[in-house]
């Protein structure tokens, strides 16, 4: 059951979390600080005045958060990201146990979800970027549909070639979007992101992994009380059990929590 807590609005601390900022922030900060962030953008465009660096926001998940250990490119990225929000119990578990607890799990696809029914409110556009040929489209006669008002910029596939970048950044800027829904996988669209943010002109870019799937209806969330106690990653595994290797991550997290937080303990 989510708890009301008060609302974190500013991304102005950090809790580390084995070596990696993670910004302590609740689901309503988080919105707050997307929607400022497209606020302000808008403005400067329509001035005509300089247009302010894209926000990369990250959901992170224990996944990234070890990849990042390992992988000193994703460290940078998410060092260099405007908001890293903790999408996943574990970040959630992890923080209280090394005594700084973040404020609650900010679960990527409710949060993208919050945004696209603020989007529809405020006449701001989306443009969904990834997954399989179509299933973005799906995904926006569906949230179109959910949204009454929303419209989606424009859409485009996940699977292009690196030759195909140049046509897939100018359809983006193009479409001037307000709000740019990168669903390519983890670390993948953290990666893609990082690398074209500077040619993407957008305010705000934010690595969604599958929820398009999941909004075109073609995959299933975990059912509530699944998420409610901590269980997605469960209901992952037995759905998609070639996410076993991936999901070695989870208990190595857990592990390197403990120890750190027993090294602390004998310093
Ligand atoms: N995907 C893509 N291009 C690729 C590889 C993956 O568009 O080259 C899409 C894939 O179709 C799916 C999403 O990226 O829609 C990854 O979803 P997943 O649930 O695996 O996300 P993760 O948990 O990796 O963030």
């Amino acid at each position: 059951m989510r708890q009301t807590r008060p609302s974190v609005a500013t991304p102005a601390e950090k809790v580390d979390i084995l070596g990696i900022a993670v910004d302590y922030i609740d689901r309503n900060g988080a919105v707050q600080f997307i929607a400022r962030t497209i606020e302000r953008f808008r403005q400067a465009r329509a001035a005509g005045a300089p247009l302010p660096a894209l926000a990369h926001v990250v959901t992170a998940n224990s996944e990234i958060i070890m990849l990042a250990k390992e992988q000193p490119d994703v460290a940078q990225i998410l060092s260099q990201a405007a908001l890293v929000a903790a999408d996943g119990i574990g970040l959630v578990w992890g923080s209280r146990l090394l005594g700084r607890p973040l404020p609650e799990r900010i679960p990527g696809i409710e949060l993208m979800e919050e945004m696209l029914a603020r989007s529809a409110q405020e006449g701001w556009r989306p443009f969904f970027l990834g997954a399989a040929p179509g299933v973005a489209e799906e995904a926006k006669a569906v949230m179109e549909r959910r949204f009454p008002g929303l419209q989606v910029a424009g859409v485009h596939h996940g699977y292009f070639q690196e030759t195909e970048v140049p046509q897939v950044l100018q359809q983006i800027r193009q479409a001037q979007p307000d709000l740019l829904l990168v669903a390519l996988g983890a670390p993948r669209q953290e990666r893609w992101i990082a690398k074209y943010k500077e040619k993407l002109a957008a305010p705000v870019a934010v690595g969604v992994g599958g929820s398009l799937d999941i909004w075109s209806g073609r995959a299933q969330r975990a059912p509530q009380w699944m998420c409610d106690i901590g269980l997605e990653w469960l209901y992952r595994l037995l759905r998609q059990p070639s996410r076993a290797r991936r999901m070695l991550a989870l208990p190595r997290f857990a592990y390197a929590v403990w120890r750190e937080r027993w090294t602390r303990r004998k310093g």
